[in-house]
């Protein structure tokens, strides 16, 4: 098992070093092959985020980490250039850039999700985050052009209250005692995992969820929402930006 870094609430630290567990060379793909640590701070591809990218070090050497994935229970990290062999120490390095809007395009979702929750009544069905854009399905939703105008600017009102967010692990008991039945993706997620990484948006918004997030809403900076489908008799997707 790879100890996480970055949780529960360690999102601002860029290096670390770690033991290489394990080294396997593969000839797919743009990589060389991937290695697995027993600690990283590298996030994994998930709940719609993507992968870190990165370097490690170690020696003289340098390598690239050019995706991070689950798979077989363990947490792969594909690299470009030499493989450091099992049980080296190296450091590690996120591509702080890069990791930085995710986190901000994360918080978004959160804030974009709860705005629609409170107004619409419609949960999140699905979201995909992207350094530069980001979308959202909603369902059961059916949203005009005035309802998108709404929604932006009460996401950019809430913005500006400069909310604290909030992660910490809380057992599954005391989530399901602290939000109604419907407001969070509880039940989407497999019974064994207790506790849950959980992300509270000024003491109100609460929702578990394993990405990574900014410190305060007001490092997402503005949103404009660029785009609405229809993707279905129910299903709303909304696509949005950052200003920087
Ligand atoms: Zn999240």
């Amino acid at each position: 098992m790879t100890e996480e870094l970055y949780l529960p609430d360690n999102e601002y630290q860029r290096e670390f070093e770690a033991e290489v567990a394990k080294s396997r060379e593969t000839t797919e793909g743009d990589h060389g092959g991937y290695i697995c640590l027993d600690r990283t701070l590298f996030y994994k591809e998930g709940g719609g985020q993507p992968a870190d990218t990165g370097t490690i070090h170690w020696g003289e050497n340098k390598s690239k980490v050019v995706d991070v994935q689950r798979d077989h229970g363990e947490i792969r990290h594909y690299i470009q250039g030499e493989l450091p062999e099992a049980e080296t120490d190296i450091k590690g390095e996120i591509d702080w850039e890069r990791r930085y809007k995710h986190m901000r395009m994360h918080t978004a979702q959160h804030v974009v999700s709860w705005v629609v929750l409170n107004r619409y009544s419609a949960s999140t069905a699905g979201n995909q985050i992207h350094e530069d854009y980001s979308r959202i399905d909603f369902e059961p939703a059916d949203f005009d052009e005035g309802d998108v105008e709404k929604i932006e600017r009460s996401v950019n009102t809430l913005i500006e209250r400069e909310l604290e967010v909030e992660k910490k692990y809380m057992s599954r008991e005391q989530v399901e005692e602290a939000v109604e039945e419907g407001r969070t993706n509880l039940d989407i997620i497999p019974e064994h995992v207790d506790p849950l990484r959980i992300v509270i948006i000024g003491e109100n918004d609460l929702c578990p969820c394993g990405g990574t997030h900014v410190g305060n809403i007001k490092e997402i900076g503005k949103i404009n929402l660029t785009d609405r489908k229809s993707k279905g008799a129910e299903v709303e997707r909304l696509e949005f930006e950052l200003e920087e």
